[in-house]
C-alpha cells in the first residue's frame, strides 16, 4: 500500500521580478516500508518537494496524500496533528545548542505535551536505539557530526512518525560516518517498518540504502524505478 501519493504537484515561487517553477506537475508514489531516494542536481527541486510533503511550503497546484490524508488543504490544527506523522532530519542537524542531547530528543515530546515521566522513558529508549545512551548529558558542541545526526534521528523518531524525511542528512559527513548513519537508517527502517524518503545529490547514498529511486531534473521527475535498474542502464 502507498504511504505517499503525489499527483500533479507544481510549485511556483513568484518574486517581484521573476517566477521560478520549482516543481512542474510531479507525480510520485512511495510504498509503506520502503526507503525511497530522490536524486538530482542542486536547484532541481528536491528541497521544495520535501518541504511540500512536510507542509512547510504550500503547493501552487496538485495533491499530496500522506497516510490516506490529503495534506494540501489542512487548517492549522489539522496541520499540527498531521505533522506528528512525519519526522525530519537535516544536513546541518538543526539541534538546539543550549540543550543537552537528552533534552534535544525530548523536545518534540514536550511540544506534544507528553507527560514528563513517559517522555523521559521514551527519550532513553530512543537514545538506546541510536547508540547514544552514554552521551545523554552532552551538549551538541561536544559531539562528532555522526553523533549529532544520531541525535537528529532520535529526535525525528520521538513522536512515532509513519514517515521519516531526510534532507541531505549525510552531506556534511565523511564517507565512513555516512555509511554508519545509512546503516542506522536501514536498521530503523527494518525494525520499525518505517518508511523513509530521502533526498540527496550523492548517487552512493542511493546505491547504499534505497530500495527505489526517482531522478529529478529541472523541476520534473524524469525517471523512477528500482535502484539497480535505474543505475545499471547503459
Ligand atoms: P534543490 O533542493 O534540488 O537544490 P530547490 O527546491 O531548493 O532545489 O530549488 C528549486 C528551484 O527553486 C531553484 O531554482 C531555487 O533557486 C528555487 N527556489 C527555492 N526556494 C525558493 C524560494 N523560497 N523563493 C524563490 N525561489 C526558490
Ligand atoms: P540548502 O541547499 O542548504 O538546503 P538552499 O540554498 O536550497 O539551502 O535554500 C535555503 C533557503 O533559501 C530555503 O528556505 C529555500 O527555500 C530558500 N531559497 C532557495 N533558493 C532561493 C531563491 N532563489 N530565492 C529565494 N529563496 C531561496
Amino acid at each position: 500500500t502507498k504511504l505517499i501519493e503525489i499527483k500533479g504537484l507544481s510549485k511556483v515561487y513568484a518574486t517581484p521580478n521573476q517566477r521560478v517553477i520549482a516543481l512542474d506537475k510531479v507525480n510520485l508514489s512511495v510504498e509503506k516500508g520502503e526507503i525511497f531516494g530522490i536524486i538530482g542536481l542542486s536547484g532541481a527541486g528536491k528541497s521544495t518537494l520535501i518541504r511540500c510533503i512536510n507542509m512547510l511550503e504550500t503547493p501552487t497546484e496538485g495533491s499530496i496524500i500522506v497516510d490516506g490524508q490529503e495534506i494540501t488543504s489542512l487548517n492549522k490544527r489539522e496541520l499540527r496533528i498531521a505533522r506528528q506523522k512525519i519526522g525530519m532530519i537535516f544536513q546541518h542537524f538543526n539541534l538546539l545548542s543550549s540543550r543537552t542531547v537528552f533534552d534535544n530528543v525530548m523536545f518534540p515530546l514536550e511540544i506534544a505535551r507528553v507527560p514528563r515521566q513517559e517522555a523521559a522513558k521514551r527519550t532513553r529508549e530512543l537514545l538506546e536505539l541510536v547508540g547514544l545512551a552514554d552521551r545523554a548529558d552532552a551538549f551538541p558542541s561536544q559531539l562528532s557530526g555522526g553523533q549529532k545526526q544520531r541525535v537528529g534521528i532520535a529526535r525525528a523518531l520521538a513522536n512515532g512518525p509513519k514517515l521519516l524525511l531526510s534532507d541531505e542528512a549525510t552531506s556534511a559527513l565523511d564517507p565512513q560516518t555516512t555509511r554508519s548513519i545509512l546503516q542506522l537508517l536501514r536498521d530503523i527502517n527494518r525494525q520499525l517498518n518505517l518508511t523513509i524518503l530521502l533526498i540527496t545529490h550523492d548517487m552512493n547514498v542511493i546505491k547504499e540504502v534505497c530500495d527505489r529511486v526517482a531522478v529529478i531534473d529541472n523541476s520534473q521527475i524524469v525517471e523512477v524505478g528500482d535502484v539497480l535498474s535505474v543505475f545499471s542502464s547503459p
